[in-house]
């Protein structure tokens, strides 16, 4: 194609700018990187490290250490349920995730005070985050966690860590997918490895009580009785604010994908990561319309595949069932 001069001065502007933008954000990266390391391994924080045989996941924590060795095995655990899906890293050290696991506040504050003072491109940010109860980056890949205790006994740091990582784990192999993906895949993970969902987006008010092991039966399968056809409701959510029907179509739709469909459940992501590098600006949210959804749906999935979903919530099998007969393969 001929291009006349102004355009294609346009055309090198903008990628003048968008190698710009990607130094910022590579350069905010060694930033928080460093950071978080030098703060790791400063002594007077007390926070120990441990890591999984397979250095997939390091941990660094302050909780006693029989504590934070769960937290590692579920942080495995939940892993090991997503590759059984969407296929196992070939070397999983080169993929490795990091988590850290707060108890103590002034530790805590003191980490988002020293990243805001390190990172200014994002000081606002990690001063936002002195009062809540932690962070996920995905660039670097590190959850930040710290355990209010105020929630105690409505949590699970454990299983908190664990659905944080299911996010890290899914913006390392798709980069950014829409929310409901996102939040519906960490509550189907954490269902899949340990039976009970604890880490569910909102935890306000009446999500309170909800049962954390009911989300596999009566709950989902009420919901899904008056969903309407071609998930319309679904791929419209946009899981800000947190909606419990939907929430439960999300938990749905990604429990039976990954359970059910998994090789089918791998292309739609890739589809939607295909998507959103072709027609979204880099680190924007993802949004796409509900028939683009329904388009991929189909070109992933395959005709009947509302059908086979709506089939398998009559009468879902046990969360261990997978895990069971894993363990009978060995
Ligand atoms: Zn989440």
């Amino acid at each position: 194609m001929f291009l006349t001069p102004v355009l294609f001065c346009t055309l090198l502007l903008q990628d003048l700018e968008l190698s710009a933008e990607q130094q910022k954000i590579q350069e905010q990266a060694q930033q928080i990187l460093e950071t978080v390391e030098a703060f790791t391994e400063t002594k007077k924080n007390k926070l120990k490290p441990y890591a999984s045989k397979d250095k997939r996941v390091y941990l660094f924590s302050d909780f006693r250490s029989k504590e934070a060795k769960i937290a590692l095995k579920d942080c495995s655990t939940i892993l090991a349920c997503l590759d059984r899906s969407l296929i196992e890293p070939e070397d999983p050290s080169e993929c490795s995730l990091r988590g850290i696991m707060i108890q103590k506040k002034r530790t805590y504050e003191k980490l988002c005070d020293m990243l805001s003072e390190n990172v200014p491109s994002m000081a606002g940010f990690f001063l936002r985050q002195r009062t809540t109860s932690g962070f996920t980056l995905y660039d670097p890949p590190i959850s930040i966690y710290y355990f209010e205790g105020g929630i105690k006994a409505e949590a699970s740091a454990s299983h908190d860590m664990a659905h944080n990582f299911v996010h890290l784990e899914m913006n390392r192999r798709y980069g950014i997918l829409p929310l409901w993906i996102i939040e519906g895949l960490a509550c189907a993970g954490e269902d899949g490895a340990f039976g009970e969902v604890w880490s569910n987006w909102y935890r306000d008010g009446f999500v309170f009580s909800l049962s954390h092991s009911g989300w596999r039966g009566k709950d989902t399968q009420n919901i899904l009785e008056k969903m309407k056809p071609g998930f319309t409701e679904l791929f419209a959510y946009a899981a800000r604010p947190y909606e419990d029907a939907e929430a439960h179509m999300a938990f749905a739709f990604l429990t039976y994908a990954l359970e059910a469909e998994p090789l089918e459940l791998k292309k739609f992501c890739d589809l939607l990561k295909v998507e959103y590098g072709k027609n979204y600006e880099l680190g924007g949210r993802f949004v796409p319309s509900v028939e683009f959804q329904q388009k991929i749906l189909l070109e992933a999935f395959g005709e009947g595949f509302e059908a086979r979903f709506r089939a398998w919530w009559l009468d879902p099998p046990k969360w261990n069932a997978w895990q069971k007969s894993e363990k009978k393969k060995r």
